[in-house]
């Protein structure tokens, strides 16, 4: 969530992660995938984005599961209660230009947040896709 800004006050990379309640970076997990190509592969992604919490999506670097997933160690303030001791991917998140700039999927070149979408590119992908059952 981002905040409205009091008059005069400029963001900067400094200040920035102080006005952003929400800590949106510290709210979910990705995982690496492998390049899905079969109807198996894109059967299984299925069944994972049907669980609450579970998105899909494609960028630059390739395909990745998001879990939707507050850590442990957020505050209510947004704040982290292992500050000193977090892990290195905490410590080099950049927050140049992070979810307080824009919503992670405007850079999505593919975003699946939920069964029907990913069902929908299955149909558009996969001619037959309802008759793979029966085959
Ligand atoms: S890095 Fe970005 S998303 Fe994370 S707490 Fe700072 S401003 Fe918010
Ligand atoms: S360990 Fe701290 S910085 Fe890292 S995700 Fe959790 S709350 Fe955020």
């Amino acid at each position: 969530m981002i905040t409205t800004l009091p008059a005069g006050v400029r963001i900067t990379s400094a200040n920035k992660c102080s006005f952003c309640h929400g800590s949106k970076c510290c709210t979910y997990v990705t995982q690496h995938l492998d390049t899905p190509r079969s109807m198996a592969d894109f059967d299984l992604l299925l069944w994972q984005v049907s669980h609450r919490g579970v998105q899909l999506y494609k960028d630059e670097d390739g395909w990745f599961l998001l879990f939707e997933a507050p850590c442990a160690h957020l505050q209510p303030d947004g704040g982290c209660a292992i500050y000193e001791r977090r892990p290195q991917i905490c410590r080099d998140h950049s927050n140049d230009y992070c979810e307080f700039d824009a919503p992670s999927e405007v850079s999505f070149e593919l975003y699946f947040p939920d069964y029907d979408a990913l069902l929908a590119y299955c149909r558009k992908r996969f001619k037959g896709w309802d008759r793979r059952r029966s085959a």
